[in-house]
């Protein structure tokens, strides 16, 4: 029999939480897992239910009203802890993987499990990563490591092949729509755009309803783009060097232009997929026949590059400056 899930605190990824659900049920649980996805997609939110289901002690499991649930929910329990190696700043730092191992060589505090969510371990600098290892090697019972990451390629295979692989896809359009209006009291139209927009990513599509500068930062990255597109060589270096310095907003930007360029190549190959930048969709359609294929393609392919360099620390200015050459001339 499969248990109830529909009270998860989770939107959409239904199999996702039935597996999870499922191998609590039976104690099957593996001492880690690798949730993988694109950024905002819900697989902190997931690891936080998961957490809150193992350690839950109402019904039913998670019940969303014991001391656990309730603490889990606000980051704020003992037993389970949040590491966040976060785009905007710091890569995760060995000093943290050996802190996080002293604490996991204890009983829980309270709990039935000792639980750590690794948040976008793809930032992990190669050092904690390998310190990492050892504890996914020799588990401590009753402990669950939770890692986050866009993607499983971005991590050493040896750690990948000791966690259990859970892949989270965008969420269908109507999901984010429904979760907008009925859960966050988004008016039907607000919900409406910012499903699209969002492309699936109901993280996104919550944080841009309650902030709507990330609508007006869509908007100049995609007016930067344009103007970048049509520049000379010596305009388009100025121009990236005019963009912000910070990590987080540069990741968002290039995300944005990310999404762009995959709209121009679904034009550009002829498909009926709908694209998600629709309010751009003349320009899309004028730049898919301009350029054709393999330019979008290639377009693409250097943006993904370039934000896998971010996402590594590498020397960002420079890895814009490659980008910027890279991207067709209009
Ligand atoms: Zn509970």
């Amino acid at each position: 029999m499969t248990p109830p899930t529909g009270h998860w605190p989770v939107i959409g990824h239904e199999w996702a939480v039935e597996h999870l659900s499922r191998a609590l049920t039976h104690g099957r649980m593996r001492h880690a897992y690798l949730i993988t996805g694109p950024d905002q997609v819900g697989k902190t939110t997931l690891a936080r239910a998961f957490a809150a289901a193992l350690n839950c002690t109402g019904e039913p499991v998670p019940c969303g009203q014991c001391r656990a649930c309730t603490l889990i929910a606000k980051d704020a329990h003992p037993d389970v802890t949040l590491i966040a190696a976060e785009a905007g700043g710091n890569t995760l730092k060995i000093d943290q993987v050996r802190a996080l191992q002293q604490t996991l060589a204890l009983r829980p505090f309270e709990a039935r499990y000792r639980i750590v969510i690794l948040r976008n371990f793809h930032q992990a600098n190669p050092a904690a990563a390998n310190a990492l290892l050892k504890t996914l090697e020799e588990p401590a019972p009753n402990v669950v490591l939770l890692l986050t990451a866009t993607s499983a390629d971005l991590l050493l295979p040896t750690i990948v092949s000791r966690c259990q692989p859970l892949h989270l896809r965008p969420l269908p359009l109507q999901t984010v729509y429904q979760a907008l209006v009925e859960r966050w009291g988004a008016s039907p139209e607000q919900a409406q755009t910012l499903a699209r927009l969002s492309g699936g990513r109901i993280g996104w599509a919550i944080r841009a309803l309650a902030d709507p500068s990330l609508l007006a930062l869509r908007h100049d990255a995609l007016a930067t783009l344009h103007t970048l597109l049509q520049s000379s060589r010596r305009e388009r270096f100025a121009l990236v060097e005019r963009l912000p310095q910070d990590k987080g907003t540069l990741t968002e930007i290039l995300g944005i232009w990310q999404s762009f360029w995959r709209d121009v190549l679904l034009a550009a190959t002829g498909s009926q997929a709908p694209v998600t930048n629709y309010d751009y969709a003349g320009q899309i359609t004028a730049l898919a026949l301009d350029a054709g294929p393999q330019k979008a393609e290639r377009a693409l392919l250097a943006t993904n590059r370039t934000l896998d360099h971010l996402t590594r620390n590498a020397n960002t200015r420079l890895a814009l400056e490659v980008l910027a050459l890279e991207y067709p001339g209009l």
